[in-house]
């Protein structure tokens, strides 16, 4: 789940690090009145779920209330990376001296929380790390290591990495700044905390002018009170549709829709999708305990996709019951109209009353995967 820069920098903040004041505003007028109240020059930023806003005309600065006003207009009618701009925020220009990069994620492959950092700030680290990744600096943190643990470490291994890349009198205060970062990431189940730019302002203080926070979506569940900061132009309508049904749904870019029971079998039908040459148009993952409703919205949802080529319908009936996922294909068959053709392959639970409820309607499962998934294929393809 992703976080805009306001949401973001008010857990910064919560979590003791400096932002600069400011608030977000809906409109033009809005946004004057913010930088009234903050006086002096400000800064009008897009709050959109991309980066890169700067480079795109998202980010500008205003000397009077007025001017503001005149930015915000033209920033909200922006589109950034084909996202449309629908709030700013506002905040109190800072005299920037010096912009680093500072980021907390979790390196899977070496089962660690990792702290990034370099002096080359304020750019996007992608492009950083494809052009000059000298200049990106990485340190490995244990995660079963408390905040306190890795403070008191032995040789000061935080501080003297962020030694390597900033001057001596910028480093304790900043340590503190990714100690409080890595509380939060442990807090909240973070994937990133990101401050870029982390920035050493002219009267030589330190402060976060720009905030990014992904929370893995799997621990969410474990903090409710996240609940409230979620921005629904994160999903497509199809896939809030789907959560609301209890379906795991992500959309892809190819032309072959399926629907699977379980996210292991779901995984491995996209694989032997691509293996035999066609395309996945999703990951579909119907769920343990299906019921025909289920079915219905999961056909419904895959039908919105105007690239769908064919389906495929792939069940290994364990808790999920085959003639469950058959009434719910003939309730679609009632309800809806179905434009492309249908492949299906059923086995496991109640397998034969599946298949009995199915060629009532003349349709006829396959028994085996590989064969099926050729089969839609090929049907997808307009063959046979
Ligand atoms: P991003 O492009 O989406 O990452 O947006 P940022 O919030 O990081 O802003 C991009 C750049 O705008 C920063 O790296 C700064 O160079 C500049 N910027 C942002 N806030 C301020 C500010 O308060 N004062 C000044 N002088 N520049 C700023
Ligand atoms: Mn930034």
């Amino acid at each position: 789940m992703k976080l805009h820069e306001y949401q973001a920098r008010d857990l910064l903040q919560e979590y003791g690090i400096s932002v600069p004041p400011g608030r977000v505003a809906e409109n033009p007028e809005q946004a004057a009145m913010i930088a009234r109240e903050l006086g002096g020059r400000v800064v009008v930023k897009a709050q959109v779920l991309v980066g890169g806003r700067g480079k795109a005309g998202g980010i500008k600065l205003a000397s009077t209330p007025e001017e503001a006003r005149e930015k915000a207009e033209e920033i909200l009618a922006l589109r950034i990376k084909d996202l449309p701009v629908n709030k700013v925020l506002v905040t109190a220009a800072v005299a920037i001296q010096k912009e680093y990069y500072l980021g907390l994620t979790v390196d899977r492959g070496r089962k660690q929380v990792v702290c990034i950092m370099s002096a080359a700030g304020g750019v996007d680290i992608e492009d950083l790390a494809k052009k000059e990744p000298g200049k990106i600096l990485t340190l490995p943190i244990d995660p079963q290591k408390s905040p306190q643990a890795i403070r008191e470490s032995r040789g000061k291994a935080l501080e003297s990495f962020l030694a390597t890349a900033m001057p001596e009198a910028l480093v304790v205060e900043t340590a503190e700044t990714v100690l409080n970062m890595y509380r939060l990431l442990k807090d909240k189940d973070c994937s990133l905390v990101e401050i870029n730019p982390f920035v050493q302002v002219e009267d030589g203080s330190l402060i976060a002018a720009d905030a990014k926070i992904l929370f893995d979506d799997n621990g969410l569940i474990k903090h409710p009170e996240l609940e409230q900061l979620r921005n629904a132009e994160e999903y497509s309508h199809d896939e809030i549709r789907a959560r609301e049904a209890g379906l795991s749904f992500v959309s892809l870019d190819g032309d072959i829709g399926c629907i699977v029971n379980g996210a292991g079998l779901a995984m491995a039908t996209m694989d032997q999708i691509k293996l035999f040459g066609g395309s996945p148009a999703n990951f579909l993952d119907v769920g343990g305990s299906s019921n025909p409703q289920k079915v219905l919205t999961a056909l419904e949802i895959l039908l919105n996709n105007s690239e769908l080529k064919a389906i495929l319908i792939n069940i290994f009936g364990g808790i999920t019951r085959c003639d469950d996922i058959a009434r719910g294909i003939l309730l679609a068959m009632e309800q809806i109209e179905i434009p492309v053709p249908l492949v299906i392959r059923l086995i496991g639970t109640n397998e034969k009353e599946g298949r009995e409820i199915l060629s009532s309607a003349g349709l006829v499962a396959a028994e085996e995967m590989s064969a099926a998934v050729k089969m839609v294929i090929e049907r997808a393809h307009g063959e046979s």
